[in-house]
């Protein structure tokens, strides 16, 4: 088959976010560093699963983003991270959740896949095979950081006084991250990594580490990831239903990942967004919160990033 041209596309979460050029800078950077390590493994004919992977480790490693370092915290104060990949080709998956002190959540997601014999693991078990796979592990304070512990308390204030489930609450920045890509050979894949939702229950997992919710990939439509209220997603099964209604219905990729964001997930009260790339190349970004970090390169071209709504990724 003739090679196809790649495309990786990146996200660092949703929300309610002001303009601030000067608080901006350091999240494009990122967002194009991660889209770099990505396009450096699809550009020497890698596969896709091995460039989201690579994309999101390096947002993982970030602080500014709510996944490995810099995860939030817990209502008890701790962190408890979710991650899944998925490979459109063979629809393998695996998917870890509540794990803690495992440096970067997605590589042990791509052990579960690769060397379980599972798809979704949690907790202790997910903790040992983690240790068994030779995988880096942190001490707590490593994932800790000033902005999240004030994250924290800001929601835990925002519970006392008005009783809103502060990790529901529709305000504030939900900062997963993810990557979807389309190889060399057609392939597609997607991967996610969260801390979650600041102040949220110990033992809540979210949509990140549920497969058709806020990751799938399936080479016959799209792959897709997601971020946002992560209940909403599951209840929804978001990411399958764009794949369902390219495959069952015939929408477009343009067509499908909108109709999911803006239909049934908003009207029970989800808030988010997501990216997806089809078989083609094409890529769709839509999320219905004021931003969503997100960046693309395709082959041949400079990384594009942007957070704003009607700002087209740009250099
Ligand atoms: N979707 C994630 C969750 O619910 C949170 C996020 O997107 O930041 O765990």
């Amino acid at each position: 088959m003739a090679a196809v041209p790649f495309v990786i596309a990146v996200h660092g979460g949703a929300g309610t976010m002001s303009p601030n050029p000067d608080l901006e800078a350091p999240y494009h950077r990122a967002l194009k560093a991660a889209l770099a390590a990505g396009a450096a493994l699809l550009e020497s004919g890698g596969a896709a699963l091995d460039a989201v992977q690579a994309a999101v480790v390096s947002l993982e490693d970030c602080p500014l983003f709510n996944a490995g370092r810099g995860s939030v915290y817990t209502a008890a104060a701790r962190h408890e991270m979710d991650a899944a990949v998925m490979d459109g080709q063979r629809l393998a998956a695996g998917a870890v959740a509540c794990v803690h002190g495992v440096r970067n959540p997605v590589l042990l997601a791509r052990s579960v896949l690769s060397d379980s014999g599972h798809v979704l693991m949690v907790g202790e078990g997910a903790q040992c095979f983690a240790q068994q796979m030779g995988l880096a592990m942190e001490p707590d304070a490593w994932f800790d950081t000033e902005e999240r512990l004030d994250d924290l308390r800001r929601a835990q204030r925002q519970r006392r006084a008005m009783g809103v489930p502060a990790p529901l609450r529709d305000s504030g920045h939900f900062g997963t991250v993810g990557a979807v890509a389309l190889d060399a050979h057609g392939h597609l894949a997607g991967a996610v990594s969260t801390g979650g939702l600041t102040a949220k229950r110990p033992g809540r997992v979210g949509d990140s580490a549920v497969i058709g919710a806020g990751i799938y990939a399936n080479d016959l439509s799209c792959a897709v990831v997601a971020t946002g209220t992560g209940e909403h997603f599951i209840r929804t099964a978001a990411a399958h239903d764009v794949h369902a209604r390219m495959l069952y219905r015939g929408q477009s990729l343009q067509e499908a990942a909108p109709d999911v964001v803006f239909g049934e997930l908003l009207r029970i009260g989800g808030r988010g967004g997501l990216i997806a790339v089809d078989a083609r190349g094409e890529v769709s970004m839509p999320f219905n919160t004021a931003g969503m970090y997100r960046g693309v390169q395709r082959q041949g071209e400079a990384a594009c990033t942007a957070i704003f709504q009607d700002q087209a990724p740009a250099a």
